[in-house]
């Protein structure tokens, strides 16, 4: 009886109805270190209590008096002074003349009890072992009735009945004979085959064990009988036929002999699935990463702040790492030569970084904390060596060979931050500062990254209430001509920023920021709309040939409300829509290709032109080019720029020109600035120009000025030069 009890790893508390503790079985007292004579016939139970849960003591007894059961986690203080949590579980045990005594069967949850994360698996667990607890009393309340002979024969049923109740299977192991012995209950749980015999289950047990743990167990019992341990406590997985796991709790009991030699181990099989599959599945999804079983970002975030909280003065390193292109490799080599990447990366880092924290983020991105680095040449060791092992080839049996290079930010405390946010912010920042840099290099973060993050922070907060339409976004615009009339044939619409606080705000600094943060999609729509307006009232007042180009940003183009509002717009203004043109970046169109081309189809169809910024920068195929919806291309003010100085670059324009003809694209020249540059391309047979020679960009309310009485008198200059006879 002793026994059965005692392997379930439940902690029995008899309780007399005075509250004194009358019996305990030997778990508790393990557990608790207390001895049997300190607290037997000495203590009350409730001064061992130190809290109760959801439920006061009186409540628990007055409801244990009345309706014979009552349950309630409770915490005890152990003879070291440390508080242990149990799930308690009691019952009054009586004959005919009334309750003898109680007994509090109880179930160690202190694990549980802090991880506020965990309080459904507690549930779960308290209900299995609820069921438990349930046939040990009632098992306990018909074994007091019996005394006497009785109770030998008795204990042996209990035993018996106790361990087939509750759904434990016991194994015996002979091993000076090298026999065992299996319960029915084991046979159960091992196999279906009620004809098994010994033998076969040992070998079923054997080969139905999940490697792994069959060596860690293997392990447990070396490790319990080389330290001449009486127990030892062990889990491990059945696989099933399906290839689905049972959990099986393994507590062993070891007897030696007078030399000390190991003559038998009986153990008992509990199968704990349940609340494990539960415990497992919160636990993997709460800190583990799927693809490459690193920890994810939540268990490093408590692991870092942990560490904080005991120890605010640690120098930790924080290294952030995000792999170059990573997105051409999926595209080049699929998603599953990525993952492999992903994988084998995890693999060669934790070979290298044995006492730290790695945890993989998102896609590509993983962090690596260090608690204590030491040194700062140790730690630029490691950083290095982390590149060079990184940067290894990645092979794969398709022949596939790649090597990935890697950018990476460093932060370390207490200098950048003493939490989990600021240090990953800082190394973050970093990491960004090596990929605007060129990539595949380190960076430590430093104060100067600091002064820019925090006045790009305040940026985007202004900007965010200038595009709040309190009238300091203007629209300007710059005119284009036609290179051979001198006619002026439309305008360019740019966004100013006119910042009580800052000034004018150029776009190159406002126009990035404002797609990171995705405010370019109310501030596009308002240079539309704007845009929109105005050519209205162009046409209104008969210039009916002009046309207003509309810079779309790649963020509005994925948007998926962008065809809607453009709608909108339209309906709202109507303007002749042949006048308005939007213009695209090549690259913005390459990213999404199949999905973009479709919305520029749809905006093609309601009657708007478009135009392909940038030529020249990005990497457009010829393929592309020829399926897409373009009137014209703008070459880009970079080739412009040194027509008059270097000879390929004018042999470039030259063929962009040619090339944009043969698609049957107009050709605009982007960034005029000289007569020689005018000339050149207009030599070249370029059809549009714009630049600051021709023009600057003029706010909107001077358009109408500017056209004003003398039709195009504004751009005259320009204009003149436009008609010089082609040399
Ligand atoms: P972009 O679309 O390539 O616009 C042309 C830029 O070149 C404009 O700069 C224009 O002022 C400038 N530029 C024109 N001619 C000359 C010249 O002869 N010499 C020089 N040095 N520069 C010239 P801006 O207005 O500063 O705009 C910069 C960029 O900001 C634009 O480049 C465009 O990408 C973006 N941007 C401006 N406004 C908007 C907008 O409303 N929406 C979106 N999505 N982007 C905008
Ligand atoms: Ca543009
Ligand atoms: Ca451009």
């Amino acid at each position: 009886k002793d026994f059965a009890l005692n392997i379930t790893g439940t902690f029995i508390i008899k309780v007399s109805l005075d509250n004194k503790i009358i019996d305990v079985n030997e778990p508790f007292l393990k557990y608790t270190n207390y001895e049997k004579g300190d607290i037997v016939d000495k203590v009350f139970f409730s001064s061992l209590v130190t809290k109760y849960s959801g439920i006061d003591y009186k409540t628990f007894l007055t409801k244990l008096y009345s309706k014979g059961v009552s349950e309630a986690d409770i915490g005890i203080v152990t003879k070291d002074k440390k508080e242990i949590f149990m799930s308690v579980f009691a019952k009054s045990c009586k004959n005919e003349n009334g309750i003898l005594y109680y007994v509090f069967v109880c179930k160690d949850i202190s694990e549980f009890y802090h991880e506020e994360k965990y309080s459904s698996s507690i549930n779960e667990g308290r209900m299995i072992f609820k069921g438990l607890a349930e046939s040990e009393s009632v098992l306990d309340k018909n074994f007091s009735m019996f005394n006497g002979v009785e109770r030998l024969k008795e204990s042996e049923n209990k035993h018996k009945f106790l361990i087939d109740s509750m759904n434990i299977g016991m194994l015996d192991f002979d091993v000076k004979k090298n026999k065992f012995y299996f319960s029915d209950k084991c046979k159960q749980l091992l196999c279906k085959d009620a004809h098994a015999n010994n033998r076969d289950i040992k070998n079923i047990l054997i080969t139905r064990m999940y490697k792994e743990d069959y060596y860690k167990v293997l392990k447990n019992v070396h490790l319990a009988v080389s330290n001449k341990l009486d127990s030892f406590k062990s889990s491990f997985r059945l696989v099933n036929d399906d290839k689905s796991y049972t959990y099986i709790e393994f507590f062993g009991k070891l007897t030696y002999n007078r030399e000390g030699e190991i003559i038998n181990l009986a153990g008992s099989l509990t199968d704990i699935s349940s609340a494990c599959i539960y415990q497992e599945k919160i636990k993997k999804l709460a800190y583990y990463d799927n693809l490459t079983g690193l920890d994810n970002r939540t268990y490093m975030e408590e692991y870092v702040d942990m560490l904080y909280k005991n120890n605010p003065y640690s120098r930790s390193a924080f290294i952030f790492l995000d792999i170059d292109d990573f997105k051409f490799i999926n595209d080049s080599f699929g998603h599953y030569f990525g993952d492999k990447v992903i994988c084998e990366m995890a693999v060669r880092i934790r070979s290298i970084s044995k006492n730290y924290i790695v945890s993989r983020f998102s896609g590509d991105e993983i962090a690596i904390f260090i608690p204590e680095y030491g040194t700062l040449e140790g730690l630029i060791n490691y950083i290095e060596l982390l590149s060079t092992t990184l940067s290894i080839s990645y092979d794969d049996e398709k022949d596939v060979s790649y090597s990935v290079e890697a950018s990476i930010g460093i932060s370390v405390s207490p200098d950048n931050g003493k939490d989990f946010e600021d240090l990953l912010k800082c190394a973050d920042i970093a990491m960004n500062r090596v990929k605007n840099m060129g990539k595949n290099k380190y960076l430590f973060f430093d104060k100067k990254m600091q002064e820019d993050l925090k006045e790009q922070l305040e940026i985007e907060k202004d900007l965010k209430n200038a595009v709040g339409a309190n009238g300091e976004l203007l629209l300007y615009l710059q005119p284009q001509y036609d290179i051979n009339t001198g006619r002026l044939s439309g305008f360019e619409s740019l966004t100013r920023w006119s910042s009580p606080k800052r000034g004018m705000v150029p776009p190159s600094v406002f126009i990035p920021i404002a797609e990171e943060t995705r405010l370019i999609v109310p501030l596009g729509r308002w240079v539309l709309l704007e845009s929109c307006r105005l050519l209205k009232e162009l046409q209104g007042r008969g210039y009916k040939d002009i046309k207003i180009s509309v810079n779309l940003s790649p963020i509005q183009l994925i948007d998926n409300h962008l065809i809607e509002y453009v709608k909108e717009i339209l309906f709202e203004t109507e303007i002749d829509t042949g006048m308005l043109e939007l213009e695209i970046t090549e690259t913005a169109l390459m990213e999404n290709f199949e999905l973009n081309l479709k919305k520029l189809y749809e905006l093609k169809d309601m009657g708007i032109s478009m135009a392909l910024d940038d030529f020249g920068t990005g990497y457009s195929s010829l393929t592309y080019l020829k399926t897409l919806p373009m009137s014209s291309i703008k070459i880009d003010k970079s080739f412009i720029d040194n027509v008059s100085t270097s000879n390929i670059d004018k042999r470039i324009t030259e063929k962009i020109i040619e090339l944009s003809h043969v698609l049957n694209f107009k050709t605009i020249a982007e960034g005029v600035e000289t007569k020689e540059q005018l000339q050149f391309v207009k030599s070249m047979g370029c059809d549009i120009v714009q630049g600051f020679f021709s023009g600057m960009p003029i706010y909107k309310d001077d358009v109408f000025k500017a056209l004003g009485n003398n039709l195009y008198s504004y751009f005259n200059t320009a204009a003149r030069e436009l008609s010089f006879p082609n040399k």
